[in-house]
């Protein structure tokens, strides 16, 4: 999952539908929990949901904004988020927590973070296909989500052959990268080679710099960020 830093709040909101461009701008077309790249339908997407009472004040905070696909908001739902026992890539470093495999599916490192980053990835269902809220539409959603991850996978490999073979550079990789999404696969298929994952993270808007280190391996705890329940992974 991609670390993401959204920034200082660009302006105070009437509806908290007004933030999505601004959150479009700092952190790219990308849901905030899948890392799949959406032109439409991309939404703002509330940490704490702003239908449970204790959160209401929260609904038009840019704290606690991040943007979300269908599947990540349908299953998150109205779910109850207590901020400590959850990883989230606004203020963990979430890029460290999770390991994607070529079949689609997003594995929990093993370490102190452990059961924070099942707790985040039970939350947002991102290897489940069927959800007892989901409707058909939304399942379709779910089967699409899993397909694209193995299609970018294989895009990925693809490029790296072609880098291999000096057919392609770190610049263009990165920006192929950005217009397919899943930024953590293609991290990952770019494994020990910093000069492309350098690239990879600059091209994708609102990726946290500091969640790497000079050779772009992940900096876990994640350098405190002034937001609440910070340092763990
Ligand atoms: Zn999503």
């Amino acid at each position: 999952m991609r670390p993401i830093e959204r920034g200082s709040v660009p302006q105070v909101y009437a509806r908290y539908e007004d933030a999505k461009q601004d959150l479009v701008n700092r952190l790219g077309l990308y849901c905030s929990y899948c890392e799949r790249r959406i032109a439409t339908l991309l939404a703002v997407e509330h940490i704490q949901p702003k239908a449970l009472p204790q959160y209401a004040h929260l609904e038009l905070v840019w704290e606690n904004f991040l943007l979300g696909c269908v599947n990540c908001n349908s299953a998150k739902g109205d779910q109850d988020v207590i901020l400590a026992d959850v990883l989230l890539p606004d203020r963990d470093n979430t890029f460290a927590a999770y390991r994607y495999d070529s079949l689609g599916t997003v594995e929990v490192v093993t370490g102190p973070s452990e059961s924070l980053a099942e707790a985040t990835r039970e939350l947002t269902a991102l290897n489940r296909l069927t959800h007892s809220d989901w409707n058909d539409q939304v399942m379709f959603s779910a089967l699409e989500r899993v397909s694209q991850r193995v299609q970018a996978w294989e895009q990925a490999r693809e490029a790296l052959v072609d880098f291999q073979a000096g057919r392609t550079t770190a610049r263009a990789i990165a920006r192929e990268a950005a217009g397919c999404g899943f930024f953590s696969i293609w991290m990952a298929a770019f494994e020990g080679i910093p000069e492309v994952r350098r690239e990879i993270i600059a091209a994708f808007p609102g990726t946290a710099a500091d969640c790497f280190d000079a050779l772009t391996a992940p900096v876990s705890p994640r350098p405190p960020n002034g937001l609440p329940h910070s340092a763990k992974s």
